[in-house]
C-alpha cells in the first residue's frame, strides 16, 4: 500500500489515521519485516495489525555473483514463484534491475523471459521488496555501496501490470520511505500504446525506455509480435505526445541481432524514424540463451552500426553485457542457475536497539537502513 492507502486502511479499521503512517514508516523507512519489531506500538495494537495485514512478501533464495561483480538474486514469492533481480555495479553507480511480473506475456522472439509465459503479476509490495531485500544484502556484503538507480528491466512487461507499477513508483519515491529520486528510476516497455498514454498523465515521472529493437514494421512484426497490435507508427505518435521534461529524453533500446537488424541501411532507417525525438539509443548486442536461434553480430558489425547511427546524428551508446556468465544480462532472466556456484545468502538478523527513543508518527525508532541516493 502507498502511504495514503495505508492511512485510509487504518481509518477503515477504526484506528486513528496517524496509525497508518506509523506502521507505513516502520515498513518503508525503518524496514521492519515483522510487526513485533515496531517497538513504539503497544503489543495489543501490533497483534491487532498482524491479524489484518502482512509485510513484504519475498524471500531471497539464492545469489549468484558474476566475474564482473554483477549479482543476480533469485527471490521467491509467498506462493512459491521465483523471480530475478540484478545488481549491477558501474563505477560509483549501483543499478538494480527489478522484475514486474513472473514471466512475461509479450513473447519477444529473442527474450528468455518470454519462454516462461506469464505466470502472474507481481503486487506492488513484491516489486518494492526486491529493492529492500537487495539493500539489506548490500549493507551486509558491501557496506560502503548504495543502490543509486532502479530500472524496471527485469522479468515482465511493467505496463502490463500498470496499477502495481504506478503504486510501486509512488512507494519508492515517497520521501517518508525509501525516497528514491524519480530521475534515478527508469521504466522500460515493449510499447503498450494505451498504457504509455496513461503513464504520461501520472504525477510520478520516471524515465522512460522503449524496446524498439527494429527500424521498420516488417522486422518488428517478426521479432516482437506486439508490433502487430501497436505498430511503429502508433508507438512513435504516442511517444511524440509523451510529456518529456527539460533535460530528459526517451531511451530506445535496440537489441542487435546478426543479419536481422544490424546493417547500415537499418541504421539509416532508425535515424530517420527517430529524427526530432528527444532521445538516445542504447545498442544491446544480443545475449545468447538456449531458447532462441539468434546470434550476436561480430564486434566489427556492432561498431559499424553504432558509428553509422552516430554519423546520422543519433546519440548512440553501446551496452556491454553485464553478468552474462550467470545468465543475468538483458534478456537472459529465466530462473536458471546454469551450474555456477550458488551462494546461499545469510543475512544477520536485524539488531533492534532496545534503548532507541520511541516516537510517535514523526518519531524515531531503530537506526534506518542506508539511504538510497
Ligand atoms: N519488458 C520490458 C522490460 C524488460 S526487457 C521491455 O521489453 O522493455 C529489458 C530489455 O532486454 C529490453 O530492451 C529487451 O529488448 C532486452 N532483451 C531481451 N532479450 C534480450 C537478449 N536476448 N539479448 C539482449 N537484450 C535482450
Ligand atoms: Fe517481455 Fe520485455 Fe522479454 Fe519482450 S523483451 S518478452 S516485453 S520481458
Amino acid at each position: 500500500m502507498t502511504l495514503p492507502e495505508t492511512e485510509a486502511f487504518a481509518v477503515a479499521q477504526g484506528w486513528a489515521k496517524f496509525r497508518g503512517e506509523q506502521v507505513w514508516r516502520w515498513v518503508h523507512d525503518k524496514r521492519a519485516r515483522s510487526f513485533d519489531e515496531m517497538t513504539n506500538l503497544s503489543k495489543a495494537f501490533r497483534d491487532e495489525v498482524a491479524k489484518v495485514a502482512t509485510i513484504g512478501g519475498l524471500t531471497v533464495a539464492e545469489v549468484q555473483t558474476s566475474k564482473d561483480g554483477t549479482r543476480k538474486l533469485r527471490l521467491v514469492t509467498h506462493d512459491g514463484n521465483s523471480i530475478e533481480s540484478v545488481l549491477i555495479p558501474d563505477g560509483e553507480k549501483m543499478t538494480q534491475c527489478i522484475s514486474s511480473q513472473v514471466g512475461c506475456a509479450v513473447d519477444c522472439q529473442f527474450c528468455a523471459t518470454a519462454k516462461l509465459g506469464l505466470k502472474r503479476n507481481l503486487d506492488a509490495g513484491e516489486i518494492v521488496d526486491q529493492v529492500y531485500q537487495a539493500q539489506r544484502m548490500l549493507a551486509e556484503l558491501e557496506p560502503d555501496r548504495r543502490i543509486t538507480n532502479i530500472v524496471y528491466m527485469g522479468m515482465g512487461e511493467p505496463l502490463h501490470n500498470y496499477e502495481n507499477l504506478v503504486k510501486s513508483l509512488r512507494i519508492l519515491t515517497d520521501d517518508k520511505g525509501a525516497g528514491l529520486g524519480q530521475r534515478r528510476i527508469t521504466v522500460s516497455t515493449s510499447g503498450l500504446v494505451p498504457k504509455l498514454e496513461k503513464l504520461g498523465k501520472e504525477d510520478v515521472r520516471p524515465n522512460l525506455a522503449v524496446s524498439l529493437n527494429a527500424p521498420n514494421d516488417a522486422i518488428r512484426d517478426e521479432i516482437m509480435p506486439i508490433n502487430r497490435k501497436w505498430n511503429i507508427g502508433k508507438l512513435m505518435a504516442a511517444l511524440r505526445a509523451y510529456p518529456i521534461e527539460q533535460r530528459r529524453r526517451i531511451t530506445f533500446e535496440y537489441v542487435l541481432l546478426a543479419d536481422v537488424n544490424d546493417s547500415a541501411s537499418h541504421a539509416a532507417q532508425l535515424a530517420k524514424l527517430l529524427r526530432g525525438v528527444k532521445c538516445k539509443v542504447n545498442i544491446i548486442p544480443y545475449n545468447p540463451h538456449p531458447e532462441a536461434a539468434y546470434a550476436r553480430p561480430a564486434p566489427a558489425v556492432v561498431e559499424a552500426f553504432q558509428n553509422e547511427c552516430k554519423r546520422l546524428g543519433l546519440p548512440t551508446y553501446l551496452r556491454t553485457p553485464r553478468g552474462d556468465d550467470i545468465d543475468a544480462a538483458c534478456g537472459q532472466l529465466a530462473n536458471r542457475s546454469n551450474g555456477a556456484a550458488i551462494v546461499p545468502l545469510r543475512i544477520r538478523p536485524r539488531v533492534t536497539d532496545p534503548n532507541a527513543p520511541a516516537g510517535g508518527p514523526e518519531g524515531s525508532g531503530p537506526p534506518p537502513p542506508p539511504p538510497v541516493e
